[in-house]
């Protein structure tokens, strides 16, 4: 028996880790483009891209564990073909891998800007570590970056950026930063953050082109015609999940491959986990997809009991987490589906805790610098609440569970 695994990203390395604890004694190949171990992104527009964290942090478990489990890596190489009927999968090195089971776990990539100039030198996206080794090695005090892009992993690099000593712009395309994830007020509040470590943002810009000089990025033009100069851009601009290989090999895919409560896909015996997949979410009542390490760990698990004969099914509280500055924000739930608020603490004494509550219904938390009562917030989403008493700091919200 073998099974094959597609990505070597977040879900896939911890879908291979389960398979052995759900007793799965077979064979396990991962195959993954990147030449790394599997690893995790969270650090690379965080710890890693400020120099604080080596290549060990990131990685998700090292070589040796792979070894001692029997899980084969197979790094450097990309799966270019799947025939689901045959249960085969081509590599682009030609090799041919015959699977009993297969999980796709190929993720997303980040979205390149088709606009004149896109591939001057100078210009980078933020999503491999690869990229990031690139970045660093461009950042020095004093040079001008411009962030295309205002939401996490933009703002999460403005914010090393600045740090560091670079002078800082973010052009955001919607009339907010962070307008896909979070309500007014909390982009309000990462906003005035922002600019009072000397970011300079603008909403509402489209970028037209980059502009460069001896072929180097010299200055981003908008399409109102202002220019912004920069040494570097980085491109923040949302992402795009990897399903050609589904795709090409007739499984179904509507933004994501689609998968059903059990991460498996519309051919037999194929998984999918991670952001490269659209699945139903019982406690929110739809599909969805994430992009969130959370969701990859969780539906790598589901799938990996599920291929290893179980019956596991997926129903979490999608949930997130930032890090910006001295600032750790994490979310659960999504706040538009709320239609009243309540705060408990103060966004100016930089701690705070925002319930969003649908009728009497509690859908979702948005915690800055409150990782105790996000804790238990996280139990209390989809629970009737009285509003009052979340917002009485003095409450012990476990008191409510
Ligand atoms: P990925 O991590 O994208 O891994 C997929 C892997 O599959 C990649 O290595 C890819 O090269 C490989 N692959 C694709 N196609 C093929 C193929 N045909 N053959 C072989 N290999 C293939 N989430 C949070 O929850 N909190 C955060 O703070 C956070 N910060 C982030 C910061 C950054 C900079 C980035 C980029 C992402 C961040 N995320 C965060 C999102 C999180 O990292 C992703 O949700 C998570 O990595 C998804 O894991 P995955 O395994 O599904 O996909």
């Amino acid at each position: 028996m073998a099974f094959v695994i597609v990505g070597g990203g977040h879900a896939g390395g911890q879908a291979a880790a389960s398979l052995r604890q759900a007793g799965y004694a077979g064979a396990i190949i991962i195959v993954g483009e990147e030449p790394h171990v599997p690893y995790q992104r969270p650090p690379l527009s965080k710890q890693y891209l400020a120099g604080e964290q080596g290549l060990d942090r990131v990685i998700l478990r090292p070589e040796a564990f792979y070894r001692d489990k029997r899980i084969e890596l197979r790094r450097g190489v990309r799966a270019v073909g799947l025939d689901a009927g045959a249960r085969a999968l081509e590599l682009e090195d030609g090799a041919v891998l015959r699977y009993d089971k297969l999980l796709l776990a190929t993720g997303a990539r980040a979205r390149r800007l088709d606009v004149p100039g896109a591939d001057l030198a100078g210009i980078f996206l933020l999503r491999t570590i690869a990229d990031v080794d690139r970045i660093r090695a461009e950042l020095a005090p004093g040079k001008r970056l411009v962030i295309v892009g205002g939401g996490y992993i933009g703002l999460e690099a403005a914010a090393v950026a600045t740090v560091a000593g670079l002078n800082v712009t973010v052009l955001e395309l919607a009339p907010r930063i962070l307008q896909r994830v979070a309500t007014p007020q909390l982009s309000d509040f990462y906003g005035a953050l922002h600019a009072d470590a000397g970011v300079a943002i603008r909403t509402g810009v489209a970028v037209a082109g980059f502009d460069g000089e001896r072929g180097r990025l010299a200055a981003v033009r908008c399409a109102d015609g202002a220019t912004a100069p920069a040494d570097l851009a980085i491109v923040g601009a949302g992402v795009v999940p990897n399903v050609e290989l589904a795709a090409n090999a007739g499984l179904r895919c509507d933004d994501g491959i689609v998968v059903d409560e059990r991460c498996a896909t519309s051919a037999a015996d194929v998984y999918a986990a991670g952001d490269c997949t659209n699945h139903p979410n019982p406690l929110l009542g739809r599909r969805l997809r994430l992009e969130s390490v959370p969701n990859a760990m969780e539906q790598a698990r589901v799938a990996a009991a599920n291929m290893a004969g179980g019956g596991k099914t997926y129903a979490s509280v999608p949930w997130f987490w930032s890090d910006q500055y001295d600032l750790k924000l994490q979310m659960a739930g999504f706040a538009a589906d709320g239609d009243s608020s309540v705060m408990r603490g103060d966004p100016a004494s930089r701690r705070f805790t925002a319930f969003h509550l649908k009728g009497d219904v509690l859908v979702a938390v948005d915690a800055v610098n409150a990782p105790r009562e996000f804790m238990a917030c996280r139990q209390l989403i989809g629970r009737q609440l009285d509003p009052a008493r979340l917002a009485d700091p003095l409450v012990d919200l476990k008191t409510l569970l």
